[in-house]
């Protein structure tokens, strides 16, 4: 296990306050939005902001998400 990719990404949901295991790694920038993630543009954290998201806040995110984009549609038409 000598090559370039490190885990050194959070064992942990980046939702403030979730304990549970990431499962999605997202562009923070995306997700803050929706959900309440601790990294952008938080002390102590590097400018690479990924969000690391449990299943179950990923699937809200997917699901906050997806209302915007259908409300998006509705001013398009
Ligand atoms: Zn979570």
């Amino acid at each position: 296990m000598k090559g370039a990719i490190q885990m050194a990404g959070p064992r942990k949901c980046d939702v403030t306050g979730c304990e549970q295991p990431p499962v999605r790694s997202l562009s923070g920038s995306r997700v803050a939005p929706y959900l309440e993630i601790g990294i952008e543009g938080g002390k102590g954290h590097s400018r690479k902001s990924r969000a690391h998201l449990c299943q179950e806040h990923y699937r809200e995110y997917k699901k906050k998400a997806r209302k915007d984009r259908e409300v998006e549609r509705a001013y398009w038409h």
